[in-house]
């Protein structure tokens, strides 16, 4: 069983920018920083119970999309049958070649790499400054393409990255921060109650799933229905032109403005608002890196 993300202590703002994730299709990546042992893991594997099932080919091992982008292989096939699967949740492992990584031809064959595993879902980085920088800015290069071509091969390489940081592995590259579409740092928890509280849920997790389960059965269930109605509702939330133009210059460019103003309408939305105020739009630009530095100003 996986740890359910309701079940969490405290970390509102990490398991709001989850929410985020899981409702804003133009969200594409995420990194949660913090010191070891408040919950970072648990909480980026957690959303492998929120992402759902998609269509795909059956047996592509690139999940490729019946009525969207097929890779060479089910191009080149007379007919393919559709399968429904649970979306793919790839963790990177550790010291991965870029073979492994972008999957490599043996004679006419190619095998999947984890960008082609991943395709349609969510990968997963652990403690990212542990990994090679090649690496991980290769998988940022191919996310922003969103296909992978290797030897005349081609599959679609649509996912979105999770990923955390330990503060005790040392500074993550500057580089590959400012790729992040959203930074949220964890904090920890000190008051003792607070301790008890996550001590005896860690305990009943190991203990009993079936209790643990039960007890939180239901902030669960209004987790997995907020983010059905987030997904929702964010349309109908209104935002001024004269507020856009106060924050999002010419200056930044136009997918980072569109990435902002809808983290601004989710922030709106949790809250009960029905329009962005100067603080949503000022909260999001401060956990973009690419456009912190603006917000400072
Ligand atoms: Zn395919």
């Amino acid at each position: 069983m996986i740890y359910p993300l309701s079940a969490i202590y405290g970390q509102k703002d990490a398991k709001w920018a989850i929410m985020a994730l899981l409702c804003i299709e133009d969200m594409k990546s995420l990194l949660i920083t913090g010191k070891k042992g408040t919950g970072k893991t648990t909480m980026c594997r957690a959303i492998t119970r929120y992402i759902g099932n998609i269509d795909v080919v059956c047996g592509c091992p690139f999940n490729c999309d019946p009525n969207g982008f097929l890779c060479t292989e089910c191009s080149s096939s007379k007919e393919i049958s559709v399968c429904n699967r649970k979306r793919p949740f790839v963790e990177l492992p550790r010291n991965i070649g870029i073979d492994g990584l972008l999957g490599h031809k043996v004679g006419d064959f190619f095998h999947a790499g984890i960008i082609g595993s991943a395709n349609r879902g969510i990968l997963f980085i652990d403690r990212i400054t542990t990994h090679g920088r090649e690496i991980v800015n290769t998988v940022f290069d191919i996310l922003a393409l969103g296909r992978n071509e290797v030897e005349e091969f081609v599959h679609g390489a649509e996912f979105k990255i999770v990923a955390n940081a330990d503060y005790e592995d040392g500074v993550i590259d500057r580089h590959i921060l400012q790729r992040f579409d959203f930074v949220v740092s964890t904090q920890p928890i000190r008051d003792v109650e607070g301790r008890m509280e996550i001590s005896s849920r860690i305990a009943l997790f190991s203990s009993s799933a079936e209790q643990f389960e039960a007890r939180f059965a239901r902030s669960e269930e209004k987790f997995i229905e907020k983010i059905a109605e987030y997904r929702e509702g964010i349309k109908e939330i209104a935002v001024g032109s004269e507020t856009i133009d106060r924050f999002l210059g010419k200056k930044i460019k136009e997918d980072t403005t569109k990435l902002v103003i809808k983290l601004a309408k989710l922030r709106a939305l949790s809250e009960n608002r029905r329009v962005v105020s100067d603080a949503d739009i000022k909260f999001c630009m401060r956990h973009i890196p690419r456009l912190s530095a603006i917000i400072r100003k």
